[in-house]
């Protein structure tokens, strides 16, 4: 590694202890840098890596609501605003219990560069809380909502920061965010958020964005090589807006995605999924993933285990991150997988991707293969701005084009740093490369 990385590494792993999932992301990305760094030095100067790795701003928030008996509970809240070279910071906001400083900063860096991938105006930041609305009453998850942009509104604006969800933000939560926000400002100011309803501000396709983007993505992966979907058996994990949404696109180009996660384990549907009945239990009851297999005779449960054990052609890792381990990846490269594109941020562990690279499955991670939510995020944003509505298939089309041109430069990028196929090394080069003449442009800040 370039003697600066190398110092950056340890700066890092110095100045943030007991943030692993942190760390984990830097050193993914700062491992390709490195080869950039090596041919052309001066794109470290003036402690560009040291800035890149240091957020603009973090803001720590109390999110003080009552519950339903009338309690008072206390969350915390986070935003990240972690590097505005390109644009507002963009990006999600993650309720779940396991949301800490770590978590919201390692999906905020990769935010910078996924964002930078899409080649729009987007900045990278990520906020969220570690309140999990799973299990409260719409009342309690409004409750929180108003309490947490009470706090988050002065913070946010369309040319400032621009959230959207993530894991346990849905339309629902965007809706009383957005809501609240309104009421604070007293402006119809749409652009401040995205993933908003079809009728007050948001943009056709964008529920559908990350999980047909990443599709997008891996039909791209299996043309270069001669290739297409049509039968190829897909697993899936998660059972969220990314895995529905990748499950429905894989059965429009013809294959056959055949499981589903939720945190009470996973369906097996040999027959492949039943789509329109997933979203029945998922998006309007928002039951369990037990539940699909009481209506589906031909799916099984399993409380234990994952679904990488089962035989794929091709695997979409779309719940959560370091859910793909090293013991996973050589199941999927025994059972001849050969593709992974994730769908979540960061799903595959380290040792996971270097098991991908020995078998020779082609792997595409997070940042390329699912920046099609966020790319469609920014639609919506230029859509505020004008003031115009367009329709499904122009947004799908211009998804479409978007993951290609991303697929295209991570090839073409890997290549020409002499690692032929490498989207890791593809994705993380070609996106530092966009913030980083941003950043020289703009002077030390
Ligand atoms: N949370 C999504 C992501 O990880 C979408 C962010 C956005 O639309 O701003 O990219």
């Amino acid at each position: 590694m370039h003697p600066q990385v190398e110092r950056t590494l340890e700066e890092v792993r110095r100045r943030n202890p007991g943030e692993p999932e942190f760390q984990q992301a830097v050193v993914e990305v700062l491992s390709s840098i490195s080869l950039a760094v090596e041919r052309d030095p001066s794109l470290a100067d003036h402690s560009l890596l040291e800035r890149l790795v240091e957020p603009e701003r973090q803001i720590l928030f109390r999110v003080p609501w009552v519950d339903d008996s009338g309690t008072v509970q206390v969350n915390r809240g986070y935003r990240v605003e972690f590097n505005s070279a390109l644009g507002p910071y963009k990006g999600g906001l993650r309720f779940h219990q396991s949301v800490n400083r770590n978590i919201i900063k390692f999906l905020g860096f990769e935010q910078i560069f996924k964002n930078a991938l899409t080649g729009q105006s987007i900045g990278g930041g990520k906020g969220g809380s570690d309140f999990d609305p799973h299990g409260k009453s719409d009342w309690e998850v409004m409750n929180f909502c108003q309490a947490f942009m009470t706090e988050l509104a002065r913070h946010i604006g369309d040319k400032t920061d621009v959230p959207a969800g993530d894991v346990g933000v849905g339309e629902r939560e965007i809706g009383f965010l957005f809501g609240q926000y309104r009421r604070l400002k007293n402006r119809w100011e749409t652009g401040v958020i995205t993933g908003k309803g079809l009728d007050w501000g948001g943009s056709q396709a964008r529920r559908e964005a990350t999980g047909y983007g990443v599709v997008f993505f891996a039909r791209d992966m299996l043309r270069n090589r001669g290739d297409d979907l049509e039968g190829r058996v897909v697993t899936v994990s998660g059972s969220g807006n990314v895995a529905i949404y990748a499950i429905e696109k894989a059965l429009q180009f013809g294959a056959k995605p055949v499981t589903f996660s939720d945190s009470s384990g996973w369906v097996y549907d040999p027959e492949g999924v039943d789509i329109e009945l997933l979203k029945e239990i998922k998006e309007k009851r928002r039951g369990r993933a037990s539940d699909y297999v009481a209506e589906r005779p031909s799916a099984k449960f399993h409380a234990e285990g994952r679904p990488w054990s089962v035989p794929c052609d091709i695997a979409l890792p779309c719940a959560t991150q370091n859910e793909l381990n090293e013991e996973d990846a050589k199941q999927l490269a025994r059972n001849g997988c050969v593709i992974v594109a994730e769908g979540a941020n960061m799903p595959s562990t380290p040792e996971a991707i270097h098991i991908f690279a020995d078998a020779g499955i082609l792997f595409a991670p997070g940042k390329a293969a699912n920046a099609g939510g966020v790319a469609v995020s920014s639609l919506e944003m230029e859509q505020n701005a004008a003031r115009a509505r367009w329709t499904f298939g122009e947004v799908e089309g211009q998804l479409a084009v978007i993951m290609s041109n991303i697929h295209r430069s991570c090839l073409e990028t890997a290549e020409e740093y002499g690692k032929p196929g490498d989207y890791v090394v593809g994705a993380n080069i070609r996106a530092f490369l966009r913030v980083s003449d941003a950043m020289h442009a703009q002077g030390v800040f």
